[in-house]
């Protein structure tokens, strides 16, 4: 039956040449296999030409390689590309393609919902639906390759790995996991997919152009630090436990000089040799000069750049996005003390396409806005 197949997207290198090994297959079998299915994006086995054919009729049969169904895809006037994918019993995920002039990011998410509560985060207030297994999180880059490629006509565009792609921006060069969910919630299914991303005969990406991005998950970040390394960023939002208590409820249990301590480890392993800290700055809660002075020294702790990012609004959040004026002196601030500050521009604001406004629509299943709102006592800012 088509639900008991082996999906090819959610297995690594090393569980499809175990698998291919079980069928008395050569290893060197399962790397053309993944080329076939991974750099060129091919799902019909009969259109594997050079496998030998009882191998392609035991495909067949046996396996099917299958990313999630497409609900629907929204275009941006500034060229982002977003798609809805259907989870099931009436939830969804987002991707979203992002083109810049040197490089081409795809947004990836990693579980449907999420558990953390975030306090300014669309995806936090639907509350927690499923992790997605690796074929699904892997699933999402394959789709936005393939459908890339064919729209850019794939004989005018280099290979899809390697160096050629870092500098097209058609083509997919870097991946971060900042679409739902919180990537090392969902470890055991990340892992493969970060290992399909850097694999030359899948993605080919380097890992330092795969980002994963968290809330702070410190035994999980310990565990990406030794297994697979890639860049890494922190959604700091708050320069004391106070506050960040509020924002991201997780710190109640890893706070900030835990969380920072973990960043000094991961850094001993990391590809680069800072942690981009994520700061979204939310109008009178964050974002005062008092915060900056707290955030300097807390920015002062590990090798960083700060990324602030203006608050992408949506109604229930009864949040505002801070002045840009703000943003401006605030970044300031930082800069002046010696931390290197970016501050993030938002793209696809016309498809809802920007952080933390992914998947609007889907139901809010456990009703947290609801209760987040008779509990937290952030009062600066009305609705
Ligand atoms: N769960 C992970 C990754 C997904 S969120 C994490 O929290 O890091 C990706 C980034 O978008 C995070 O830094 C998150 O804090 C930020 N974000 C979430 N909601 C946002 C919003 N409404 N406006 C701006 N940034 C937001
Ligand atoms: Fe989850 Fe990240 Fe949103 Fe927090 S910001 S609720 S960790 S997805």
């Amino acid at each position: 039956m088509e639900n008991e197949r082996i999906n090819l997207l959610g297995l690594d290198a090393a569980a499809l040449s175990d698998l291919i090994g079980q069928w008395g297959g050569k290893p060197f079998r399962a790397r053309q296999l993944q080329r076939w299915v991974h750099q060129r994006g091919v799902d019909a086995f009969d259109n594997m030409t050079d496998l030998a054919r009882d191998f392609r009729v035991q495909l067949s049969e046996r396996c099917s390689v299958q990313a999630l169904p497409v609900g629907t895809e929204q275009r941006s006037s500034d060229g982002t590309r977003k798609w809805l994918f259907d989870v099931g019993q009436g939830n969804a995920i987002e991707t979203v393609f992002i083109p810049e002039d040197d490089r081409g990011t795809l947004c990836v998410s990693s579980q449907a919902g999420c558990a953390v509560n975030c306090r300014f985060c669309s995806t936090g207030h639907q509350g927690f639906n499923r992790n997605l297994s690796t074929a699904e999180i892997v699933g999402q880059l394959w789709w936005a390759r393939r459908v890339l490629e064919a729209d850019a006509g794939s004989a005018r565009l280099p290979a899809a790995t390697g160096k050629a792609a870092v500098e097209d921006p058609r083509v997919i060069s870097n991946v971060v996991m900042m679409g739902m969910g919180e990537p090392l919630l969902n470890y055991d299914q990340l892992l493969p997919a970060l290992r399909l991303m850097l694999d030359d005969n899948a993605y080919g990406l380097s890992r330092r152009r795969v980002t994963v991005s968290t809330s702070g998950v410190v035994p999980m970040m310990d565990r990406l630090s030794q297994d697979c390394p890639v860049a890494l960023a922190v959604s700091l939002h708050a320069p004391n436990d106070g506050l960040r208590d509020e924002l991201v409820p997780l710190n109640k249990k890893y706070p900030l000089d835990v969380l920072l301590a973990a960043c000094n480890r991961y850094l001993e392993f990391a590809p680069r040799d800072f942690i981009t800290f994520e700061y979204c700055m939310l109008d009178g809660i964050n974002d005062t000069d008092q915060h900056a002075r707290e955030l300097i020294q807390i920015a002062r702790q590990v090798r960083c750049k700060l990324n602030l990012i203006p608050f992408n609004p949506f109604p229930e959040s009864g949040l505002k996005r801070s002045p840009q004026v703000r943003v401006r002196v605030f970044a300031q601030r930082l800069m002046d003390a010696g931390i290197i500050t970016t501050v993030r521009k938002t793209r696809g604001d016309d498809i809802a396409a920007a952080c933390g406004q992914l998947a609007g629509e889907v139901q809010d299943r456990t009703r947290v806005a609801e209760r987040r709102a008779r509990t937290i006592p952030i009062t600066q800012v009305s609705a």
